[in-house]
């Protein structure tokens, strides 16, 4: 009989091995330009898990950690992490005090903003690490370029605030050669010279991933990569990028069907010969969206095989056709694809999404997550 472990429901298994060697690469990268490397854990670690994944790129070469909020940020320290994170977006309400103390660094988007935390710098008893964002043409986070040079003074003169950074983001990086990527570079630089006549001397980082792997004249002092050290390429380079999660469930049901019989909710698939079927207890509520509903397949007995029918909340249907497979018998829904399994990309190609979105969503309830490879020892 199958035991529980290798009969599981609906489980993400996150190879720390695949995120070390990533990451070893990118680093590789950054170093090659004199730059250090943050490894972006927001989200969990777009699903991974911020913790085993944010030990791991520590110990293969990125010094600094990315999370997108305090609280995510404080996880990290509260777990013994003591790796200098960059904690970037809050609403204007929250308390800047406990980050502060935790020795995390903050971002200032606005007078405003940098206000907020010099306050809280003085409520602290210590000096808040900032670092000012400029948007160069995102249009999203940052200081609109006209407000840059009061940012910068207001930064100058605040006695709680040490400027550690100015940083922006890039609109396309995962389009090489597109026009905004030269733009925004040329913006950076201006707000980097603003900010020296303001009398700062602030580090620089712009690049993600994509930069990261195609602009090392963006690489500056630091470059913070996200999807990369999930072994996701944003730019389709050849990169030995190695994805690190994989989704797998196993076979719940066998059941032969004759001709003319239709399967799952709505009957939308009519089996055209007697075929068998596997039952796999995984649906929407574990993160195999319903829209893949007759549009995707599972690697079971070494190949491809259909999901037919609609994707209901809790399983799935697989035509087997002649294969009888075993109760129990492993289903990997997306993994690496080196042996041609489904992936995380194609995916989100048939949706049309992106990976980040189908991995960051697979952080749910009911899915078990496993770790396997090593936090520690020399990057593979
Ligand atoms: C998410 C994020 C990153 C990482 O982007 P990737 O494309 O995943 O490498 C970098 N910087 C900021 C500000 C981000 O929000």
């Amino acid at each position: 009989m199958s035991s529980q472990l290798s009969a599981p429901r609906a489980e993400v298994v996150v190879d720390l091995d695949a995120i070390r060697h990533n990451v070893a690469l990118l680093s590789g990268r950054a170093a090659a330009s004199g730059a250090a490397t943050m490894a972006v854990v927001k989200a969990d670690a777009y699903g991974h898990g911020a913790l085993p994944v944010a030990r791991a790129a520590l110990g293969a070469g990125a010094s600094w950690l990315g999370a997108c909020s305090l609280k995510e940020a404080l996880a990290l320290r509260s777990a013994g992490i003591t790796a200098p994170i960059l904690s970037w977006l809050e609403t204007p309400v929250v308390d800047f005090t406990p980050g502060i103390s935790a020795g995390i660094d903050l971002s200032a988007s606005s007078s405003a903003e940098l206000a907020r935390i010099d306050a809280a710098a003085e409520r602290a008893g210590q000096r808040a690490r900032v670092h000012l964002k400029i948007d160069t043409g995102l249009s999203r986070n940052g200081c609109p370029q006209q407000l840059w040079p009061a940012l910068c003074a207001d930064a100058a003169s605040a006695r709680h605030v040490e400027v550690v950074a100015i940083w922006s983001h890039l609109a396309c990086a995962d389009e090489p050669g597109h026009p905004s990527i030269d733009e925004q570079g040329k913006r950076f630089e201006a707000a980097y010279q603003v900010a020296r006549e303001a009398g700062l001397r602030p580090k620089r980082h712009l690049a993600n991933s994509a930069a990261t792997l195609t602009r090392p004249d963006f690489h500056y002092d630091m470059v913070r990569t996200g999807i990369a050290i999930y072994g996701l390429n944003p730019v389709d380079t050849d990169d030995d990028l190695r994805p690190a999660m994989t989704f797998r469930s196993s076979v719940a049901l066998v059941k032969r069907i004759p001709a003319g019989e239709s399967v799952s909710y709505g009957h939308t698939w009519t089996a055209a010969t007697d075929t068998n079927l596997a039952l796999v207890p995984v649906g929407y509520a574990d993160g195999v969206p319903r829209t893949l509903s007759g549009r995707m397949e599972v690697w079971l007995g070494g190949r491809r095989r259909p999901v037919v029918g609609r994707v209901c909340m809790d399983q799935i249907v697989v035509n087997c056709g002649d294969y009888e497979p075993r109760l129990g018998e492993e289903v990997v829904l997306f993994t690496h694809g080196r042996s041609g399994e489904p992936t995380a990309r194609e995916w989100a190609d048939t949706l049309g999404t992106i990976d980040y979105e189908i991995v960051t969503g697979m952080y749910r309830p009911r899915v078990v997550r496993r770790y396997v490879g090593t936090e520690t020892g020399a990057a593979v």
